[in-house]
This record gives structure tokens, sequence and C-alpha cells, in this order.
């Protein structure tokens, strides 16, 4: 019997070529919905972008497909995959994270809900500014970052207001985005689910368009997500999806693994693919992400195997502390045949690539940290954007206030009150309440008023070219001059310079697209944009750093997981909630599959954590099973494991009291207040109460 490819067209043929019989099936599914849930390199981001090559060689439009991905960074290696497999690139495709398709929806129909087209995006920092003034109104203490988390909480669903203050802060704060005209991350999607339940008819619209939608990554979609995708799917119903829900790490965002436990519930019909070969990995590091993650309860189960060599034990190091962990991977590094580009350096939190940073450079080793250094969270380049921002949105209170004196033009708090005062009363902008008050105000404004007026109507006019406006801004209002003037120190060559790469890349882009980028698409991007966004790849010749977040779905021949340590990796607030925990190890788990060839694993006994702790070694490296490693092995309590009998009543310090509900060789059964657990006697630190 012919295989059933064989009978497809020449360029389906082709780009069926390198993909796995299993893979073929999933790339060449019929309609309908269907869930890919597989473990990690086995090529699930690859059959995702097959896929869309195969509906595109199949014929189907390409604005009729919608690819969401975790990161635009993903999106953009993602279409040029896709361009290689066709021979042609597909630029009307979207492709893009949840976030950025609903800014894109939203700007087409925000008059519905209440906002203009130019509404601005507010990041955490602009949330923390808007929470920062209504506590100060309110005469609260200014604890505005913990208030963004809260809030961030309610408006998800994952919780309610604890009280009437906890709704009334909630409340003014979303007046306030409102009224400058600015959606926060959250509001993006959940403004998106609001347009498609209270307008059926843009919902069918929007349905009707994609016939095709794919997620990658679906393991870390929240509530909120999977609603609009049960929208979006409902006319044609084609939703595929790819996850691993061993690699969901963003929980703490509202990713919800029910999402995946309930899709064939909520798609019923759906189809279930498995892809069970590992074509990422040696088959020691295999076996070792495989052993550690069994450790968890809240998982599906699978099981993975690789043709892959055997390759070499995993490596475990043991220092004194931080430094000492920076100094002894730099020598690694140094004494190591491999390119700096083949290696990855993991840590649990950003703060840890603190020692990296110091150490590195003595030792001329060239590094990257991705997504630490935020470069948009710099002064020089938040000014800019604002008044980007500005320009576009004149609603947007942020913004106004971060120019309105920078560099200062003698509008003081004073002449700023006004403005305000003048724009709220009058349900006015805040540039119609500067052309106003140029009119009618006092003539102490006169100046300052006309100045900042005239520098914003230049980004206006040159809104289609943004590099050209922010340039003609800079003259205009002799920013440079004025950070000279503030900060007479080195730091202000490194101001200058940061200004002139944010112009630079415009300047690329536009080379490359071979387009000017315009003012609005430039403040929408830099709102959207994630920390891994920014980075070009490995394909210089630096070590790389990150956290594990920001590496998922990379992959790297050498991988160096550091901080192995009680209360860092696992990270403390993990150390007493076993739901937790889980992520945690899930978190180990995506990190230790990032890696081709080889992993190494660090500890130290001290870290600087505001002040030096003595730490212990991470209870994970007892997870994993002896013989793939070797080095500074920690020595894990050694002592006889304790014997239990059914109903003893014991202690754990993860899951708290229990009591022995079944006795097994080597292993018990203990029922905890949040369920029932299989723990080895050998590992578990089960005590007798
Ligand atoms: P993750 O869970 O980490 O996101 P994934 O399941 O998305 O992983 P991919 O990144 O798609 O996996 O694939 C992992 C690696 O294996 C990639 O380098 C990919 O090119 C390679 N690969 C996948 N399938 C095949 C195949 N059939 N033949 C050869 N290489 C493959
Ligand atoms: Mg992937």
């Amino acid at each position: 019997m012919p295989h059933p490819t064989e009978s497809l067209d020449e360029p389906i043929r082709t780009l069926l070529q390198g993909l796995t019989e299993e893979q073929r099936q999933a790339v060449l599914e019929g309609d309908g919905a269907a869930l890919v849930i597989a473990g990690a390199g086995t090529g699930k981001t690859r059959v995702l972008t097959h896929r869309i090559a195969y509906l595109l060689a199949q014929g189907v439009p390409e604005d009729r497909i919608l690819a969401l991905t975790f990161t635009n960074k993903a999106a953009d290696e993602m279409r040029s995959r896709i361009q290689d497999l066709l021979g042609w690139k597909p630029t009307l495709l979207f492709m893009g994270t949840f976030h950025s398709f609903a800014a894109r929806i939203l700007r087409q129909e925000a008059h519905l809900l209440g906002y203009t087209a130019d509404f601005t995006i507010y990041d955490r920092d602009d949330q923390r500014t808007v929470l920062h003034r209504i506590l100060k109104e309110q005469g609260l203490p200014k604890t505005a970052a913990s208030w963004v988390t809260t809030i961030g909480w309610i408006k998800t669903g994952r919780r309610t207001p604890q009280d009437a203050l906890e709704a009334e802060i909630l409340d003014r704060y979303q007046q306030t985005l409102k009224a400058n005209n600015a959606m926060d991350f959250d509001d993006l999607l959940l403004n998106l689910l609001t347009l498609f339940r209270e307008y059926p008819d843009v919902h069918r619209r929007y349905a009707e368009q994609y016939q095709h939608i794919l997620v990658d990554e679906y393991q870390d979609t929240n509530r909120i997500q999977f609603e609009i995708l049960k929208f979006l799917s409902s006319v044609h119903g084609n939703l595929f999806v790819v996850g691993d829900e061993d690699q969901s790490i963003y929980g703490f965002r509202g990713a919800d693994i029910r999402n995946v436990l309930e899709f064939q519930d909520a798609f019923p019909g759906a189809r279930i693919f498995r892809l069970q070969q590992n074509f990422r990995s040696t088959q020691t590091i295999l076996r070792a992400a495989s052993e550690v993650i069994q450790n968890n309860q809240y998982r599906l189960g699978k099981t993975l195997w690789t043709q892959n060599p055997p390759g070499r034990p995993i490596r475990v190091f043991s220092f004194w502390d931080d430094e000492e962990e920076a100094r002894g991977i730099a020598e690694l590094l140094l004494n190591s045949d491999r390119p700096f580009r083949d290696f990855l350096i993991l840590f649990r939190t950003n703060y840890q690539s603190r020692a990296f940073e110091e150490v590195f450079p003595r030792y001329g080793i060239p590094y990257e940290v991705v997504g630490t250094i935020r470069f948009y969270e710099r002064k020089e380049i938040k000014d800019l954007i604002a008044y980007a921002r500005f320009a576009v949105n004149p609603r947007d209170r942020e913004a106004f206030l971060r120019i309105v004196n920078v560099p200062p033009r003698g509008l003081g708090s004073k002449a700023v009150q006004q403005i305000v005062h003048t724009a709220e009363t009058e349900g006015w902008t805040y540039l119609e309440a500067m052309e106003h008050l140029l009119e009618n105000g006092p003539r102490r404004l006169h100046r300052g008023l006309e100045t900042l007026l005239r520098s914003i109507a230049l980004l206006q006019s040159h809104h289609e070219d943004v590099e050209d406006g922010l340039r003609l801004l800079l003259e205009e209002t002799r920013y440079l001059d004025y950070l000279a003037g503030e900060e007479p120190d080195p730091r202000e060559e490194t101001r200058r310079l940061h200004v002139e790469i944010l112009l630079q890349t415009l300047a690329d882009r536009k080379e490359r697209e071979e387009r000017p980028i315009s003012l609005q698409e430039f403040v929408q991007e830099v709102a959207l944009r994630a920390e891994v966004d920014d980075w070009a790849g490995p394909s210089q010749n630096k070590v790389t750093l990150m956290t594990v977040h920001t590496a998922k779905g990379l992959e790297f021949p050498v991988v160096i997981i550091t901080g192995l340590e009680e209360g860092v990796f696992p990270h403390h607030s993990a150390l007493t909630d076993p739901m937790e925990l889980e992520e945690e190890r899930r978190l180990l788990h995506v990190a230790l599959t990032r890696a081709q060839e080889d992993v190494i694993l660090t500890y130290a006994q001290r870290r600087a954590l505001r002040s030096y702790r003595t730490l212990q070694p991470s209870r994970f490296l007892q997870e994993f099973p002896s013989e793939v490693l070797e080095g500074d092995l920690p020595d894990f309590d050694s002592e006889e494991p304790p014997s239990f009998k059914l109903g003893d009543r014991v202690y754990h310090p993860v899951f708290g009291e229990g009591y022995v509900t079944d006795v097994y060789e080597g292993k018990v059964e203990v029922r905890f207040r949040y369920g029932t657990r299989l723990l080895s006697l050998e590992y578990a630190k089960l005590k007798k109460i």
C-alpha cells in the first residue's frame, strides 16, 4: 500500500520530510480541535510550525490563520522557519503573543468599549505609579507594588476583593486607567473577552475570519486566554494546541492546568496526540529530567525515549559562596574546548546574575545577560517613550506628568495642577488643556506651554516615522544637553549611548523592513515587548545568562543550573506550599530539558541575599537518580530511614501533618491536608509525631 503522504504535492512532501510518523500525524490532522501533549524536546514547536506551513501550502489564506506564541521572539523564529519550508515569507499571517493579538483587535474596536484606537498599554511600572498616587490620595501606606499583584488577582478572577478598601482601590484604579485611555496587560485580555461577550456580531466576524488557530506553550495559558480561544474557535472549531503540563511555570501569572486537563470537555471530539521521542537531549539528561519530575503529583505522566547517545553524567559542584560559584564556572568555561556560545547559565531569580557580572569581566569572558538589564526601564529611554506615548494618546496622564517639565521649561507643580485641573473639569485631553491655557492662561506659563506644544506637534507631524520624529525632538528640546547638565558624571556618556542605541535600532529596522516605523507601532511594541525579544540569540561568541522562566522553549549544548539551594531553588516562597513546590520542580525540569549534551549543577553554602545567609543544598539534588550524578554530592541525612505503620501520625516539612494510610516496601502513603501522597522513606523527611 502506498504511504498516504505519497499522493501529496511536491512542496507538501518536502515539508513532511524531517518529521517522524507520530509528528506527521499531528501535522496532517484534519479539521477539529487537537491537543498535542508531549514532553520537552519532542518537536511540539516543530509540529506547530510545520502544520502552519502545511496549511499554507494547501492554500489556506494567510490571514485566516492565527498563531499564538509565548514571546514575540518565538513568533519571529517560527515565521522564518515557515519561510524556509515554503520558500516564501508569509507576512499577513498573524503570529505573536495573546497580548499583541488582543491589542490589535482592540485598536479596531476600541470605540465600542469607550476607549479610542490610540489607547496606551500600561506596564507594571505605570500601574505602580497610578496606584502610588491613589494610595497617597487615600492617605494609605505606599505599598503600590503589592497592590499591583492584588489587583491583578482580583481582575483575573483568582480572588475576590477581601474588603471594602480593596474594592474601592480597584474601582479608582480602573477609573484612572479609563480616564487615561489606557489598558494594563490584564485589561487587554479582559477587554477582548468583554468585546466578544457583548458584541456577538464582532465576535462572529473574528471567529469567521480565523479558520485555524494554533497555540504553542499551551500549558501556560490562563483562564481568560482559554475563554478567548473558545470564542475564536466557535465557528470553525479548528483549534490546534501544543503543550507539556510538566513545563507549566507561570502559575503565579494565572496559568491554569485545567486548560489542558479539561481540553476534551471544552472541545468535544478533540483529538489528543502524544509525542514520545525526544530529539534534544542525551539519554542521561532525559533520564534525570524524567525522574525528577516524577516527584510531582499533579501531572498526566509520560514516557519519553531518545535515539541520542547516552552522554556523560551530570556534574555537580559545590562552592563556598556565590562569588566562588561564579569564579568556578568562569574557570570551567575557560578550560572547556567548547566556544562560549554553547553555554547557557541559568538561575532562579534575577539578582543571581550579579556575581557573574562582577566576575566574568575579570576573566575576560564575554557574556550576555538576557532580560535583567532592562533597557526600556532606563530614565532616558522612558522619557523618550513618554514623549511618543503622549503624542499618540494625549489623555495618558502618566506620560504627561513624566515629560511636562523634562527638560525643565518652567512648568512647575502649580502649572501642572492648573493643566490637570483644566483638563479634568472640561473633559479635555492634556494637550487641549495646554492649548487653552496658552490662549487664556497666565503669561508666565506661556513660554513653557509653547515649547512643549511645539515638541509634541513635531512628533505628531512625523508620526509615520518615529525615528525622524525622535531625532527632531532631541534637537528641539536639547534633551541631551539637559542630561549632561543633570548628571555630570560618567553615566552621562552611557545615557547618550542608550539614546543612540534606541535610534539606531529603529534605523536598522527601517532598513531591514524597507519601511519606516510609525509612532503608534513603536509605542505599542515597546509596551508589549518581553525581555527575551531583544535578544539576538546565541550567535555571537558569548556565554548566555538568564532566568529559568526566560529559557522556555530554548535549547543549548551545555546548561549550567546554579544556586541549587533550599530557599533559592526551590524558591523560599515554595518551601511551605506543596503546590508551589511542584511548580519549582517543573521549573527545574524546564531547566534540565534545555540541555542537549551536558548539564552542570552548582550550589553554594552562602549567598548574598540582602545579607549573607547560610544555605542547605536543594532538596531537588536528592531527586536525581544517583547514577547520573558525579562530583560534590551533598551528604543528605544519612540516618537509617524510620519505619512506620498504618495510622501513625507523621510530620513532613513541606506537606505538614498527616497520617499513614498505607505501607509499602520503602514507601508510605500519607494523607495530608492537601491530599494523599506516596513518599519514599529514604528521601522524604518524614517524622513520627
Ligand atoms: P519544548 O518542550 O522545550 O518547547 P518542543 O517539544 O517544542 O520542546 P522542538 O523545539 O520543536 O521541541 O524540538 C526540539 C529539537 O528537536 C529541535 O532542535 C528540533 O529541531 C529537533 N527535532 C524535532 N523533531 C525532529 C525530527 N523529526 N527530526 C530531527 N530533529 C527534530
Ligand atoms: Mg517548544
